[in-house]
C-alpha cells in the first residue's frame, strides 16, 4: 500500500493536467467510498447492497450491448470450454482482424494486444520505427494510456486541441523530427469534445506536408461514433488507429492497425519488435466477433443516435451545455461550448460533484468527473433516458 501511494504520487507529479484515472475522478467529486458492484444486467448495475442503478458509465465504453449481453456470455463460455490462452494463432483471431479490417477505413492490417495502453504505446513505438524520427505531437487532455511519451512531455510536443495553428507552428518547428501526432479524433477525456470543422483535415494535410504519421487514438470512438470510427464519420484517413473497448466486446483486447507498409516494419517482418503473451486472447476474440458482427447492422446505430439525442435533449439547461457524438456526451457545467480543456476546466467542477452525488442518491450511475462521457448503449431506452433526465432537472432546478 506504501509502495502504491507512492508511486501514484510521483505518477500525479506528471499527469500533464487530464483527470483521466477512474480513482482519481471519485476524488474530484468528494464522492466518499465507492460502492462495490455485485452484477451488471443490460443498462442496469447493481452494488453488493442490492441497490440498482441505471448505468451510464458501462465500464468506460466498452459494452455497446449493455452488461452480460448473452451472446456475449455464451461466446466467451464456449470459448473457455476449450482453453484460455495457447500463446500460438487461432482461427478467431484472424477472422477478427478481417472483421476490423472491414469495418475501419483505413486499417488494410491489424494487430491484437490486451489493452488501449498498450495498442497506443505501440503505434507510437511504429512511428517512430517507421520514420525513424523521435518526436511526437499531442494534444492536452486527450488520454492515450499510461505509457511515458503519452502520459508526460517526455519527447512530446503539446497543443491545444483544436487549434490547428498552434499544430501547424510546431509542425513547421519540429516538422523534419516529428515522427507523429497522435490525437482522440472526438476527444472523450476532457469530456466530449467534438473536432472543430477543418481541424482532422487540417491535421491529416500537415502529417502529409512533413512526413510524420497520423495517428487516431479511437479507443473511445472506435465502433461507437460510428461503425469504422470516428475516421468514417467524419471521412478523415489516418495512418495508424488505436483501438481498444468496444473492440473487445468487454473484455480485455484492444488493437492497432493500419497502412500495409507501415504495419510491415513490425515484427517479426520488420525490425519495430511488438508481442504479448495474451494478445489475441481466445475468450477475448470470442467476445469481440460475438460484438463486432453484429455491429454490421446500421439500425444498431440509428438506435444509438435516436437515444442518445433524447437523452441530449432532456438534459438541456441554461446552466449547462451538452455536447454529444452519437452515443457519447458530457453535460458540462458551464453556459458556454468546450473547444479544448482549457474551457472544460473552466466548468463548475464542484457543482458537476453535486450533480453526480445527486444522480447517484436517484439510482443513476454517471461518471464521476467532468472530464469523462456518458456512453449510450443499445440496452438504454426511453425509461432510462426518463429517469436521468427526471433527476437531472429536479437537481437544475434546486
Ligand atoms: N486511449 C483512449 C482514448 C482511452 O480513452 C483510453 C482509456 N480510457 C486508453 C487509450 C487506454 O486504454 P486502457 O485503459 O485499455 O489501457
Amino acid at each position: 500500500m506504501a509502495i502504491a501511494t507512492s508511486l501514484w504520487r510521483r505518477a500525479r507529479a506528471v499527469i500533464p493536467g487530464g483527470v483521466n484515472s477512474p480513482v482519481r475522478a471519485w476524488g474530484t467529486v468528494g464522492a466518499g467510498e465507492p460502492f462495490f458492484v455485485r452484477r451488471g444486467e443490460g443498462a442496469y448495475l447493481e452494488d453488493t447492497d442490492g441497490k440498482r442503478y441505471v448505468d451510464w458509465v458501462q465500464s468506460w465504453g466498452p459494452l455497446i450491448f449493455g452488461h452480460s449481453d448473452p451472446e456475449v456470455v455464451e461466446a466467451v463460455q464456449e470459448a473457455a470450454a476449450d482453453g484460455t490462452t495457447f500463446g500460438a494463432p487461432t482461427e478467431r483471431e484472424v477472422e477478427l482482424a478481417e472483421e476490423i479490417c472491414a469495418a475501419v477505413p483505413s486499417v488494410e492490417k491489424v494487430r491484437l494486444v490486451s489493452s488501449g495502453t498498450e495498442a497506443a504505446m505501440s503505434a507510437v513505438r511504429l512511428a517512430r520505427g517507421f520514420t525513424g524520427r523521435g518526436w511526437i505531437l499531442k494534444f492536452a487532455g486527450c488520454y492515450h494510456g499510461h505509457a511515458d511519451t503519452l502520459l508526460t512531455d517526455t519527447d512530446a510536443v503539446v497543443c491545444q486541441f483544436n487549434d490547428a495553428d498552434a499544430v501547424s507552428a510546431a509542425v513547421e518547428r519540429q516538422g523534419e523530427e516529428l515522427a507523429g501526432i497522435i490525437v482522440e479524433p472526438v476527444a472523450g477525456n476532457m469530456g466530449v469534445v467534438p473536432p472543430a470543422p477543418g481541424f482532422l483535415e487540417a491535421l491529416r494535410d500537415l502529417c502529409d506536408a512533413s512526413g510524420a504519421l497520423l495517428v487516431f487514438d479511437e479507443v473511445i470512438t472506435g465502433f461507437r461514433v460510428a461503425r469504422g470510427g470516428a475516421q468514417e464519420r467524419y471521412g478523415i484517413r489516418p495512418d495508424l488507429t488505436v483501438l481498444g473497448k468496444i473492440a473487445g466486446g468487454g473484455l480485455p483486447l484492444a488493437a492497432f492497425g493500419g497502412r500495409g507498409e507501415v504495419m510491415d516494419e513490425l515484427a517479426p517482418e520488420g525490425p519495430v519488435y511488438q508481442a504479448g503473451t495474451l494478445s489475441g486472447n481466445p475468450l477475448a476474440t470470442a467476445a469481440a466477433l460475438a460484438v463486432l458482427r453484429r455491429l454490421r447492422d446500421p439500425d444498431i446505430y440509428r438506435q444509438l443516435e435516436e437515444t442518445g439525442a433524447a437523452l441530449e435533449a432532456g438534459l438541456r439547461h441554461e446552466d449547462v451545455t451538452a455536447q454529444r457524438v452519437g452515443s457519447m456526451l458530457t453535460v458540462f457545467f458551464r453556459s458556454a461550448p468546450v473547444r479544448n480543456v482549457e474551457d472544460a476546466r473552466a466548468s463548475d467542477l464542484d457543482r458537476y460533484g453535486a450533480f453526480f452525488r445527486h444522480l447517484l442518491a436517484h439510482g443513476v450511475y454517471v461518471a464521476p468527473s467532468q472530464f469523462e462521457a456518458l456512453f449510450v448503449s443499445t440496452a438504454h431506452g426511453p425509461s432510462e433516458v426518463e429517469r436521468t433526465v427526471e433527476a437531472t432537472q429536479e437537481f437544475l432546478a434546486g
